[in-house]
Parts: structure tokens; C-alpha cells; sequence
């Protein structure tokens, strides 16, 4: 259950545009939420549909303790349909029960909402059909169409609703959902530093894919203080088996950055901007064999060995000319 003020700290925009239009009794006759995976397009569309049906709300927002509140929030209100893929798509017999459940009246008044979440997953005959749905609209209805790909809709349909763009998480609520999702704190923060996408930050937590090369870059690390006539070993052996496709390499690389940049806000005092945040005692360590000069200069080569990843040049080549001038 989210209230108002907490969709507000996560979309501010779009929450405080459906406030409005409630309040001044705009509300759309369609609307397309768009936006990736986790950015809150779910829960907006029931709180919106709460503001809506519930009879104890206070301006805009739903008491969440009354009977509609409650069916809204199980998703068994009579009045607030909800449509989601058959398999991988949504066909069009889904469209057509729909609008013959909209031809009676609302049970509990004369309003209805229906929420397709994942709208681009329509077919094209159910496309056309609630294109027709839509190009009739009775005053009382209204549509709430979720997508994370709007470009996969008609354009017919998106020129119907009124268009709400979903902003990414901010870092800390995508730090927040990935410990949801049961990541470790240490794992969460360096995730989101990694990308602003829930989707992809769990496909990177996959079979541990992440947690190995997080270790990989801390160990590279050590090789090269400790043991750095091994480096080329451990490059050829370790490192490269783990990242094999050049978009690995790239975040493996993104890893290594962050190591180095660590290490300057350390250096600085800037502990809260530490995303390693279990490895300060080793970072301190570090700190002692890596002048500040080196620093940069580590960083500098990082970023041009992403850049000739990017060029195509051959990876393990890239990571041994990389490892040669980390070894300086
Ligand atoms: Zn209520």
C-alpha cells in the first residue's frame, strides 16, 4: 500500500500531475504509463483508481482502509479492470470481454477504469479493437494503458491517451528495491551505480554473475599490488572466462572505475559516496601504494580501454594492454 506522498518521492511529475487532474475533475479518458520496470506504473494506476473510488478520501488521497480501497488494492474491485498478457501477448478476445463487461453499467456507480499493463504485448487485432473502444469513450470511463516500449504502440492509440513518462529510479530507490528483491546491501548500492534499470540490475544478479565480478575486480586489485608479475595470468585465466561478451567487459570495466573513484572519495573524506562499501579496510590499504597521480592515470587508461571495446578492437588484447599500464 503507497500513499501519495510516497509515489511523490519516487515519480514526482506524474504523481503530481494526476493529483491535479483529479482535483480540478480533469481526469483523462486515456492514459499511457511508460516507464521501465520497478518505476512504479503498477502501484500509480491503483492509487490513482483509489483517489477515484474510495468515499473517505481526503483531497486526493484515498483513505486505504475502506471496502474499495482494500478490493482496489487485492485488485477484486467490480469496477477496476485489469488486463495482463495471455502467455506473451494480449489478444483480442481479452479487449472484446472487456467491453462487454463495460456495456453494463458500473456496479457500484457509474464509473469504470481498466488498467493493460503491458500494453505493447497487444496483438494487432486486439490493437484495432480497443482503438475502437477508444474512439468512443463514455464520460465516465477511463483507461490506463502500461508499457516499458510506448514506441511499440500504435500510434492511433498513443495520440488517444495522454502520455505519462515514467522517470528511472533515482539510486537510492533502486537501492531500495534491489534489497526488496532480497540483493544484499553491499550488492544493491554498487548495482545501482551500475544502472538506473531494476530489470537489468536483476539480470546482472543472475547465477551470481554479479557477486563473481565484483570478487574478479577486487582480486585484479590485489594481484596487481601484491603479485604484479601474475597480472597477465589472472587477466587470461580468471577475468576473461567471466566477462566474455564485450557488454560484460564494459561493466566489468565500469566496476573497476568505480574501484578507483572509491578510492578518491576516500582519499577525500567522502565515505558516503563509497559504493564498495565493504572494502574500505582494503581501500585503505590501497591507498598507501597508489599515489594520487595514479590514480588518474588508472582511470585514464580504463576509460580509453572502454573505448576500444566500443572500437572493436579485440578484447583480450584491450585487457592486456590495460593490465601493462595498471601495472606501472
Ligand atoms: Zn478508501
Amino acid at each position: 500500500m503507497q500513499t501519495w506522498n510516497d509515489m511523490k518521492q519516487i515519480q514526482p511529475l506524474v504523481s503530481q500531475m494526476l493529483v491535479n487532474s483529479f482535483k480540478k475533475d480533469r481526469i483523462s479518458h486515456a492514459y499511457l504509463f511508460q516507464g521501465s520496470r520497478g518505476t512504479g506504473k503498477r502501484e500509480i494506476s491503483k492509487l490513482f483508481a483509489k483517489s477515484i473510488f474510495c468515499p473517505n478520501r481526503d483531497g486526493a488521497e484515498p483513505c486505504h482502509a475502506c471496502n474499495a480501497c482494500h478490493r482496489i488494492e487485492s485488485g477484486n474491485h467490480p469496477d477496476v479492470h485489469w488486463i495482463e498478457p495471455d502467455g506473451m501477448s494480449i489478444k483480442k478476445d481479452q479487449i472484446l470481454r472487456l467491453q462487454k463487461e463495460f456495456t453494463y453499467t458500473g456496479m457500484e456507480s457509474n464509473r469504470k477504469i481498466y488498467v493493460v499493463v503491458g500494453a505493447d504485448k497487444m496483438t494487432a487485432n486486439a490493437s484495432n479493437r480497443l482503438l475502437k473502444f477508444l474512439e468512443e469513450p463514455s464520460r465516465q470511463t477511463t483507461a490506463m494503458l502500461l508499457t516499458e516500449n510506448g514506441q511499440a504502440i500504435l500510434d492511433t492509440i498513443r495520440s488517444r491517451c495522454q502520455l505519462m513518462a515514467f522517470q528511472p529510479l533515482h539510486s537510492v530507490h533502486l537501492e531500495e528495491k534491489l534489497v526488496e528483491e532480497g540483493i544484499s546491501e553491499s550488492n544493491a548500492k554498487l548495482l545501482a551505480s551500475l544502472t538506473n534499470n531494476l530489470a537489468e540490475a536483476l539480470e546482472f544478479d543472475e547465477e551470481n554473475w554479479f557477486a563473481n565480478a565484483r570478487k574478479l575486480v577486487i582480486q585484479l586489485i590485489e594481484v596487481l599490488q601484491n603479485k604484479p608479475n601474475e597480472a597477465l595470468l589472472f587477466i587470461n585465466h580468471q577475468w576473461m572466462p567471466h566477462f566474455k561478451e564485450r557488454e560484460q567487459l564494459q561493466r566489468g570495466l565500469d566496476l573497476l572505475i568505480f574501484w578507483f573513484k572509491d578510492m578518491i572519495n576516500h582519499d577525500l573524506g567522502r565515505d558516503e559516496a563509497i559504493v564498495y562499501i565493504q572494502e574500505i579496510d582494503r581501500m585503505e590499504q590501497a591507498s598507501m601504494r597508489w599515489s594520487r597521480q595514479n590514480i588518474v592515470e588508472s582511470l585514464t587508461s580504463i576509460l580509453e580501454a572502454k573505448r576500444k571495446i566500443n572500437q572493436n578492437v579485440h578484447p583480450t588484447l584491450v585487457m592486456e594492454q590495460l593490465t601493462l599500464h595498471l601495472k606501472r
